[in-house]
């Protein structure tokens, strides 16, 4: 089969989130199952030559080679894309993200005919490209050369929809007859991912979990509906990891290496933790590490209410993460009173991220809701025990015998498993068997590309 990948961020070239995980390592995987696969992506400040080998296919497109052969398409547009960030900056999103998005969607569709990739499926992820569905099926609906294409959409969040003023419609170039309820618009709003779930051939989410929660009121952000419409070609498929990137054994960016068949070395990966983040060098204490979006979505508002109470138990907490001001505002009090016990880091660093991983005892993932997460497969891989709250992919991933997890989304109840953690910590003999049982957890990302070949393969006889 042929699959065009089109993404907003790639690893290695682009990344905020799980996203560009996903669109880096599902092509991989993909490729050694035999498929001929291609990644279109835009061309941000970031990717330049030397980091990356980069060559010219017509002015205003390049490409850049990753795996044995997949070709990683780059759309430039020096006003649109060569910023220092992706989607915004520290005013927010950044205002002209609806042309931005919408003239990658185009460019990219009109670059599969000048590189003459005739796609069986072009895969799409979040609502950055899901124009392209709604483009394939409007204004290139007549054109031999897309006829037999098929798309499948990914929803990575649905809490991020594209959503713009009424006035920015007429910039897409659809006809004003798909501004209503069948259509784009979303309460008076013109909204990008409503079009990609309408006009996609096949929508999958990133865990079986999220795919049923997002039915529901709670966590459909308003697109219940849409789906309700859509469910027969609603599937759920959890993200693998790229065990390439994230493996104790061979891990470049931490002290020492490690395995799941001999992970003694684990606790110098802590002390070089404790040092390297200047907290007391303590093997007996329990370190609890997080590496996240400081976000709501991400549990914040529970482990902020929660904090002075976990501040006071006999514990250390490293802290990585970016996001909402507020977060970063009530973690530096915190800091500032209890300076042995939490340290902060307010940046996106991925040797320090390697390190929590491999330091910590215990991740702390109590997302609020949570589409698939890689956290808690990462720090499974390096023997971090996880604690999440039971949602989305965490649900589908961790249980009592890798974990722990708590079902009621409260501060009470994180506070009462943090309390649960500590105590099975003080347990060597079970704290080792726990380990030794979430280090040999596999998500690897042939199993989920194997379905994915499938749901390709349903969409194409869409
Ligand atoms: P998201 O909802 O943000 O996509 P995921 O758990 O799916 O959450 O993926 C987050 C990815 O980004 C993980 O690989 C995580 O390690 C990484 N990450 C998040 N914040 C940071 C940070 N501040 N520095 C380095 N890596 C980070």
């Amino acid at each position: 089969m042929k699959i065009a990948i089109c993404a907003s961020e790639v690893v290695p070239f682009a990344k905020t989130g799980g996203l560009a995980d996903v669109a880096g390592a599902l092509p991989f995987a993909l490729e050694d199952a035999g498929q001929d696969v291609i990644i279109i992506m835009p061309k941000y400040k970031s990717i330049q030559e030397p980091k990356f080998k980069i060559s010219k296919v017509r002015q205003g497109a390049s490409y850049s080679t990753i795996g044995k052969d997949i070709k990683v398409y780059f759309i430039e547009n020096e006003a649109y894309f060569n910023r220092d960030s992706l989607y915004g900056d520290k005013n927010g999103d950044y205002p002209d993200n609806l042309s931005r998005f919408s003239f990658f969607s185009r460019t990219a569709l009109d670059l599969l005919k000048e590189i003459n990739f005739k796609a069986d499926i072009i895969h799409v992820h979040d609502w950055q490209s899901c124009l392209v569905p709604v483009y394939l099926k409007t204004l290139y609906k007549d054109e031999p050369f897309y006829k037999k294409m098929r798309t499948v959409l990914t929803i990575h969040n649905i809490g991020y929809q594209g959503l713009f003023n009424r006035e920015e419609f007429p910039k897409l170039g659809l006809d004003w007859g798909l501004f209503n309820m069948e259509g784009l618009e979303f309460y008076g709003k013109v909204n990008i991912l409503k079009g990609g779930m309408i006009f996609s051939d096949i929508i999958n989410t990133v865990s079986e979990a999220y795919s049923r929660e997002i039915q529901g009121k709670e966590f459909g952000y308003g697109l219940e509906g849409v789906l309700a419409k859509r469910k027969d070609d609603l599937f759920g498929i959890l993200n693998g990891l790229d065990y390439t990137i994230w493996n104790p054994q061979d891990d470049k960016f931490i002290l020492e290496n490690f395995s799941s068949a001999d992970p003694a070395d684990k606790h110098k990966d802590k002390t070089d933790l404790q040092a390297f983040c200047k907290l007391p060098l303590k093997k007996e204490v329990p370190l609890f590490g997080i590496v996240s979006r400081l976000a709501e979505q991400k549990g914040l508002d529970i482990l902020s209410e929660a904090m002075e109470e976990i501040c006071n138990m006999d514990i250390q907490l490293v802290i990585l993460g970016t996001g909402d001001l507020k977060y970063h505002l009530i973690l530096e009090e915190m800091v500032k009173i209890y300076p042995k016990v939490i340290s902060l880091h307010l940046k996106f660093d991925d040797t320090l991220a390697h390190k929590i991983y491999a330091g910590s005892d215990i991740f702390l993932m109590p997302s609020k809701y949570e589409p698939c997460g890689l956290g808690q497969m990462i720090s499974l891989r390096y023997g971090t025990i996880p604690l999440v709250f039971k949602t989305g992919g965490l649900a589908d991933t961790i249980n009592e015998k890798n974990g722990f997890i708590f079902d009621k989304y409260a501060s009470r109840d994180l506070v009462d498993t943090i309390k649960k953690s500590i105590k099975a910590f003080k347990d060597k003999k079970k704290w080792k068997n726990l380990i030794s049982v979430a280090m040999k957890c596999n998500f690897s990302w042939s199993a989920s590309a194997k379905r994915y070949i499938q749901l390709y393969e349903k969409a194409k006889k869409k």
